[in-house]
């Protein structure tokens, strides 16, 4: 169901007005994020910062904005503002006179996502020191404005988004999962509007930020939902659509290896984050804390070697013994890459299950922080005194093991429609078994971290 028939959504999503307004309050509260990082108590549970960004934000992203609408967190994201309206000279839609920086193309060799995975690797080696020290959470968010800055006045359309931003990797994995999309209605007339101003730009908006070809368009993985091209097509020829959950899934074009490795760092972050902030192994949370040591050099060589080479190497044996029971003649890189697909919902589900372990218990320090946000003694709106008192604590569990069976469930049907892509009946069952047995241990080993 195209949304757009509703003119007041329709108009909410043309109009630059609502996007630049939201976009306008999410950067001055990134920029109170860094500047009480920086300036504010070093004590993280009372830091505005750590916990507008890893209780707040997070929360909001990972149970609500991803699984629900994709990418909209990426259509009012505030890193790459400040860039773009340095680089268009404008804060609303394009100048007639284009300025002359931000012109040049991103190199081909880097047109995937393995920076990005590169990227949110880095982030993760560190992240128990980012999660909990407010001066280095500080650093990494503006690291990521000055990067976006500095990448908009050299390079053409979004390249820190597309390419770069470790959030933006696996937003767009999951982001295929969501039950909304924009795309094309009729591609026939796509075909006879020869200026393709949806990627060219006009006067009425850019040419897609994203660098998507939205003719082209199947997936929701690299669309940022900008609703650019809303406002550049002159034939009204693009459509909101809602849409069933994980639709993307089932198309079986543009697979890439780039992105299966995305669906194995994700996972096996998932899993590791788990077992070392939540588990009761108190030295593995020491060595993941004591960044420079060896006790952390061995947790960072171990965390790579089990995000980059065992966790695919276990998948590939399974896709080999799925190939061998089933007698399929097709090369193992293709079924590898294609059953990752596969790994994409429970991988969501991993994350939304460990977050629910930590946001809920963690929220009544929001409220007392908003009241004083660099922890100063102020008491702005006289919720400073709050006492920590977790939520939801009984029903946590409940949650927990509902989501990730239903992630598993998913994944496994999931597997087993990429499998029928290649065969049917039962040599479809015996190529996806093997893959469905390794998803259901990740399961039972999640539940086991999460919930023992
Ligand atoms: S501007 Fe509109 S009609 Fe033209 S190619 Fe893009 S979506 Fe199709
Ligand atoms: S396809 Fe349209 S909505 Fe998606 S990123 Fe490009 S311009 Fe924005």
């Amino acid at each position: 169901m195209n949304i757009l028939r509703f003119p007041l959504i329709k108009n909410l999503f043309v109009n630059r007005w609502p996007q630049f307004v939201v976009m306008v309050i999410a950067l001055a509260g990134f920029l109170l994020a860094i500047l009480s990082g920086l300036f504010g108590t070093p004590v993280g549970s009372h830091n505005f910062g750590i916990l507008l960004v890893w209780i707040t934000w997070w929360a909001i992203l990972m149970l609500v904005a991803v699984p629900f609408l994709g990418r909209g967190w990426c259509s009012i994201c505030p890193i790459p503002a400040p860039g773009e309206w340095l680089r268009s000279g404008a804060l609303l839609g394009p100048r007639e006179q284009a300025m002359k920086w931000g012109k040049k193309r991103w190199p081909n060799r880097f047109r995937n996502i393995w920076l990005q995975n590169g990227t949110f690797l880095l982030v993760a080696l560190f992240s128990t020191v980012i999660l909990t020290q407010p001066k280095v959470t500080a650093i990494v968010l503006a690291a990521f404005l000055f990067l976006a800055f500095g990448t908009s006045l050299i390079f053409e359309r979004r390249v820190f988004c597309r390419y770069m931003c470790p959030v933006g990797g696996f937003i767009g994995l999951y982001s295929q999962l969501a039950p909304v999309e924009v795309r094309v209605i009729d591609t026939a007339v796509c075909t006879a509007h020869t200026e393709k101003t949806c990627y060219t730009g006009s006067i009425d908006g850019y040419g897609c930020p994203w660098d998507v070809f939205p003719p082209g368009m199947v997936k929701n993985t690299y669309c940022g939902t900008c609703m650019e091209c809303l406002r550049t097509c002159p034939h009204d020829n693009l459509a909101v659509n809602i849409r069933p959950f994980g639709a993307d899934l089932s198309v079986n074009r543009n697979r890439r290896l780039d992105e299966a490795y995305k669906a194995f760092i994700m996972l096996g972050a998932a899993t590791v984050y788990s077992t070392v902030l939540l588990g009761p192994w108190g030295s593995l949370k020491l060595a993941a804390y004591s960044i420079g040591t060896l006790p952390w050099l061995i947790y960072a060589a171990s965390f790579l070697i089990l995000i980059l080479l065992a966790l695919p190497g276990l998948f590939w044996l399974m896709i080999w013994v799925g190939k061998k029971m089933s007698g399929l003649a097709q090369p193992m890189k293709q079924l590898f890459v294609a059953q990752a697909y596969s790994l994409v919902p429970l991988g969501l589900a991993a994350w939304v299950a460990f977050s629910l372990s930590f946001v809920f218990a963690n929220f009544s320090y929001v409220l007392a922080a908003l009241s004083d946000p660099f922890g100063w003694g102020w008491n702005l709106l006289g919720t400073a005194g709050l006492a920590w008192s977790p939520w939801l604590t009984n029903l946590t569990p409940f949650l927990q093991v509902g989501v990730l069976v239903g992630g598993f469930i998913w994944t496994a049907t999931t597997s087993r429609k990429i499998a029928n892509e290649k065969m049917a009946g039962i040599q479809a069952v015996k190529l996806s078994t093997p893959v469905i047995v390794f998803c259901l241990a990740f399961t039972l080993t999640l539940m086991g971290l999460l919930i023992a």
